[in-house]
């Protein structure tokens, strides 16, 4: 395992795991659970999945809360059966915020572990539940213990458990005051030690990443493969015509105005040239907590679909379609936001993207005349302007807000649409689909069906 380890589960499962061991009668509980593992390029991450409640005779509640070894091997079998791991899990019913270990806990958990990792061919991960409902968690190699830099709670928002030992709450300054005036230190503390990721960095993507330095983000990355050209320049604020004249990557555009920016003390913004449809690119993404899409086509917002729910990875997602009158006029634009997390439907169940078109992306066809002429398809339409793509951004980053900062307490909304023509600014009322295959893979991990491409 390597250092970076972390925890995820969604928020059912946090309250399925409170409700067992926050005990009316304040005692210490106890119970067992499997993981799926989520592999990054630097980071593990063990998602919580099935909670499994010890049956009769297979616990005992006295003060300090014991379990059977028969418990422990029935977890370890149905493991082994389903390609996951196994979780020890205790409450500490009197401790607040990140707990330490006891000799005793140490002992329990590390006796199992070598059974565990025999069994199941994964680490044995142990967890414990504070009585104000902060969680902290570690993994057990084969020669130590490894403890977790944070567990991630996720729904319509995102609650971070952070071991601060490991992942110390940034010192704030002076640049930041008004920023901390409107959200608090909590949530730049958050702010500052989240893995933001920002998926294509074009005319949305390079102020999305340029506002996240401004406000104090310390760990932005930003992934596109593409160079910046003359047609780029009337949208990507901040690129300049030599860059276009000797083809910048974009990224390098990015990091150089996120640099100019960036208000943090200190940051580390990091660079990917790489495609999130490769397997490469994918495992980059998985070191992230939060991924920011600013690309519009279907593949990579498909393969990004998918890992929001089955690596618990909050997605946010958005774009712009403009209408052209055939005499070249504006006929309207429709703006539209949504983020990807469990509890909000996904881009299939809310009709962004079109199955069929992810195949045609995937296989070269989506922009091959010939194959659109023949198939009787409309071209698809790039029509953008700055004036509206900020519109974009706005929404994207408001969303982020709702999801970290929780303003009302309600995470983020349903899928949004702006129209221009109309001035109105809808609530879209989608459901996920009862069947839908990206939200019933929620929490598998590196169980997913594979949708990446081996690495170009
Ligand atoms: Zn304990
Ligand atoms: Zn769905």
């Amino acid at each position: 395992m390597t250092e970076n380890f972390s925890v995820a589960m969604t928020n059912v499962t946090n309250s399925e795991l409170s409700d067992h061991l926050l005990r009316m009668d304040g005692q210490e509980d106890i119970c067992l659970a499997l993981y799926a593992p989520s592999t990054g390029s630097l980071r593990r991450t063990a998602i919580v999945n099935d909670v499994l409640l010890p049956q009769r005779g297979e616990r005992s509640v006295h003060g300090n809360a014991s379990f059977s070894g028969s418990y422990v091997l029935r977890a370890c079998q149905q493991a082994a059966r389903t390609g996951q791991g196994v979780m020890i899990i205790h409450s500490h019913p009197n401790g607040r915020g990140w707990q330490g270990m006891s000799a005793q806990d140490a002992d329990a958990e590390e006796s199992y572990s070598r059974l565990a990792l025999q069994l199941t061919g994964k680490p044995l991960v142990g967890m414990t539940l504070a009585g104000e409902g902060t969680w902290s968690a570690r993994a057990w190699t084969a020669s130590e213990s490894i403890q977790a830099d944070y567990v991630r709670v996720v729904g319509p928002s995102l609650n971070v458990h952070w071991n601060n030992k490991q992942r110390p709450v940034p010192p704030s300054n002076d640049r930041q005051l008004r920023t901390i005036s409107a959200w608090g230190d909590k949530t730049q503390a958050d702010i500052a030690r989240l893995r933001l990721l920002v998926v294509g960095v074009g005319s949305v993507g390079l102020d999305v990443a340029v506002r996240l330095a401004a406000a104090g983000a310390r760990h932005v990355g930003v992934m596109d493969f593409d160079v910046v050209h003359e047609h780029n320049l009337d949208r990507m604020i901040g690129s300049t015509q030599s860059d276009a004249a000797i083809r910048r990557p974009k990224i390098e555009v990015a990091h150089r105005e996120m640099e100019r920016a960036a208000t943090a003390s200190s940051h580390e913004f990091r660079t990917h040239n790489q495609d999130v449809t490769t397997v490469e690119g994918q495992a980059t993404a998985l070191d992230y907590d939060i991924v920011i899409s600013c690309v519009d086509r279907p593949y990579p917002r498909a393969v990004l679909n998918q890992m929001a729910y089955s690596d618990l990875i909050p997605v946010i997602d958005g774009g712009i379609g403009i209408d052209v009158f055939s005499d070249g006029a504006m006929r309207g634009a429709t703006i539209r936001t949504h983020t990807l997390t469990t509890g909000r439907p996904c881009l299939v169940c809310s009709a962004q993207i079109d199955l069929s078109e992810v195949t045609l992306d995937k296989e070269g066809l989506l922009d091959d005349p010939s194959y659109i002429a023949a198939a009787g398809q409309a071209e698809r339409g790039n029509q953008n302007v700055a004036l509206l793509s900020i519109c974009v951004t706005a929404g994207l980053l408001s969303q982020l807000v709702s999801l970290i900062a929780r303003p009302g307490g309600r995470g983020v909304s349903a899928p949004l649409r702006y129209s221009i023509a109309t001035h109105s600014l809808e609530h879209l009322h989608v459901k996920s689909r009862t069947h839908c295959p990206f939200e019933a893979e929620t929490g598998r991990g590196d169980l997913r069906v594979a949708l990446t491409r081996p690495n170009a």
